[in-house]
This record gives structure tokens, C-alpha cells and sequence, in this order.
């Protein structure tokens, strides 16, 4: 049970009010019920009057190292690192839609979901924002935590102070001295010195576009159950700036952008030569040891103990430098 002066203390942290004009609802709402009612009760009351959800704020911060799945009530303060493009799809004719984004704070990364009217928040957000977030974690399909906001969550931006990105951007390893650890945001100059030549393909719910589970020849999506799956990308190898070098992944967009082939194609190929990873050894010699920009975060593969740079953006050094040169000139 929360005290008058915390009650006080969070109608005026969100209303902005002053302490003087909250007592006075408060005396007012006790005269309105004629005294029979404790202070404490008419604060509950002035905060509902004013759209406060006082409860809501009763759960515990967490720093998102410390974000599980199955967690009821998470809240975090984050600053957004990427929101993904808005993917569509259709259920029993209906149109949905849904907006991934990673949310990081200097103790890792999150991936978080918003569904249909969810999505509508995002008209007011923008990547490096800082937000306060409240909502519950679900075990997504790679056994990682995923936020949703559910009925009572919400988003919103705050003042809190974070660290900018910039702060633990490794631009490059033979100039900085600095580590990949666990949640780090990482942007690294170097070459693909190694293309793994697994299955690069992996079924997916063509109405969430969340990774199905194989079962006896079908697709079970845990949301739209039975399904006819859609295909994506997963592509890993290594990454190393001449100094050091670290597994790296490229999913969906990413993997598509790395061999420079959409999925549909990369499937006719593996059809038409009966191999699923021909399309990786047809491309493979184009894009090994060819200096890019990689951008991405660094999380620990918990199954095999070690970091992983899950890459969200690859570009040419050369349309980089470029970028960078304009930039410059429109800075001076
Ligand atoms: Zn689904």
C-alpha cells in the first residue's frame, strides 16, 4: 500500500502539478464523499479522476540484463536502438500488423513486439529516443526474452538519463581499445573472413512472420497454429577487423542485403540445384574478404557460452565514406 506522500509524489510526477493544488483535490474529493473516506483513499481517487495508473508504477525497474521470459511486470528505461519496418500480414481475412524494435540500456539489448493498434505509439518515437517501458516478457522462438505491451503496458519517452550509443560504439578495433561485451552496440570496419555453409533457410508464420516449429511435415505457429510457411534468411560467419574477430549473424533483410539476392531467388537456386546451400557457395567469393561496415549488437549465445555480433546493417566502406563526407560539409 502505497503512502499518501508516494500517492502525492506520483500525481505530481506525471501531472507536473504543484503540491498545494494536489492537497486541495485531495480535501476535495473527502468533502465530495462527505469525510468518510481516509486522505489516502482520496488520493487514489484524485489520481484515477486525473487517468493516473498508480499500480502500474509499483513495478520494479529492471536493468535489461535482468529481463527473463515470463516476467508479468517489466519495466525498463531504454534508449530505442532500431525499429524494424512495419511488417503486415492476415489472419481469417483480417489485416494485422506488427513492429519489432531492440531496446538497449548499458547492460544489454531487448527485442520488443507491438501489435496492430500497438503500433500507433511508434508515430511518436524515433531511434535514440529514451523511453520508460512497462509491459511483460514472453519466451520468443530462439528461447530469448521479448517484450509486449499487453492491455496495461505502455510506452513513454522520459527524461531519464542514458548513456548515448556513442559512448560504447566500438567505431573500430585498431584505434580503440575497447571490448565487446555483453549488450554493447557495435559498429565495426572489416571483412567477412568466413561464410558458413549451413541451411540458410528457416520457415515462418506467413501471418506474424514469428519462426515456426516442425512437426511431423507441418508448421505450428504457437498464435495461428497449423500454417503454410513463408521462407527467410539466417546467414553466419566471421567477422574481423585485423585485430580481432567475432561469429556474426545477418537475419532476414540483413542476410538479404549481404549476398545481394532476395530470398525468393536464393530459394529457386537451391531448388534448381536440388541444394539448399548453393545460393551461400554461388555468392560466397563476391562478398569474403571485401571490406564493409558492419553495424550491430553484441549478445551472448547462451548454447554454445559465447558472443555473437547480430548484425542489423551492412554497408559498402565506399557509400560510407561518402556519407560521412557530405555530412561533414553540411557541419561546416
Ligand atoms: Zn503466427
Amino acid at each position: 500500500m502505497l503512502s499518501l506522500d508516494e500517492i502525492v509524489g506520483k500525481i505530481r510526477e506525471q501531472t507536473g502539478l504543484d503540491n498545494a493544488v494536489v492537497q486541495q483535490k485531495i480535501e476535495d474529493k473527502k468533502a465530495e464523499l462527505s469525510g468518510l473516506i481516509s486522505s489516502e483513499g482520496a488520493a487514489h481517487l484524485v489520481a484515477r479522476d486525473l487517468n493516473i495508473d498508480i499500480l502500474a508504477r509499483i513495478t520494479r525497474r529492471l536493468e535489461i540484463r535482468n529481463v527473463v521470459p515470463g516476467m508479468r511486470n517489466v519495466e525498463i528505461v531504454a534508449r530505442i536502438y532500431r525499429i524494424f519496418p512495419e511488417r503486415e500480414f492476415e489472419r481469417n481475412g483480417a489485416k494485422g500488423k506488427v513492429v519489432n524494435m531492440i531496446l538497449w540500456d548499458p547492460t544489454g539489448t531487448v527485442r520488443m513486439s507491438m501489435w496492430n493498434d500497438e503500433t500507433k505509439i511508434l508515430e511518436n518515437l524515433k531511434e535514440n529516443d529514451v523511453v520508460r517501458v512497462f509491459g511483460y516478457s514472453k519466451e520468443d522462438n530462439r528461447g530469448e526474452p521479448e517484450l509486449r505491451l499487453g492491455g496495461r503496458g505502455k510506452i513513454e519517452k522520459t527524461n531519464d538519463d542514458l548513456p548515448a550509443f556513442n559512448n560504447v560504439v566500438i567505431e573500430d578495433k585498431r584505434s580503440d581499445t575497447g571490448e565487446f561485451h555483453e549488450g554493447s552496440i557495435a559498429r565495426v570496419r572489416g571483412t567477412l573472413v568466413q561464410l558458413f555453409e549451413s541451411d540458410p533457410f528457416y520457415e515462418v508464420c506467413p501471418q506474424c512472420g514469428i519462426r515456426v516449429r516442425a512437426n511431423e511435415n507441418k508448421f505450428f505457429c504457437d498464435e495461428h497454429q497449423y500454417v503454410a510457411p513463408n521462407y527467410c534468411m539466417v546467414l553466419s560467419g566471421v567477422v574481423d577487423d585485423g585485430v580481432m574477430s567475432i561469429r556474426a549473424v545477418f537475419f532476414r533483410d540483413v542476410a538479404e542485403k549481404l549476398i545481394g539476392m532476395k530470398t525468393q531467388e536464393a530459394l529457386s537456386i537451391a531448388k534448381e540445384r536440388m541444394n539448399r546451400t548453393a545460393p551461400i557457395t554461388e555468392r560466397a567469393a563476391l562478398i569474403l574478404g571485401k571490406e564493409m561496415v558492419f553495424s550491430g549488437r553484441i549478445k551472448r549465445n547462451s548454447m554454445f557460452d559465447r558472443l555473437e555480433f547480430l548484425v542489423s546493417g551492412v554497408s559498402d566502406v565506399n557509400a560510407v565514406e561518402e556519407a560521412n563526407k557530405i555530412l561533414a560539409t553540411l557541419g561546416n
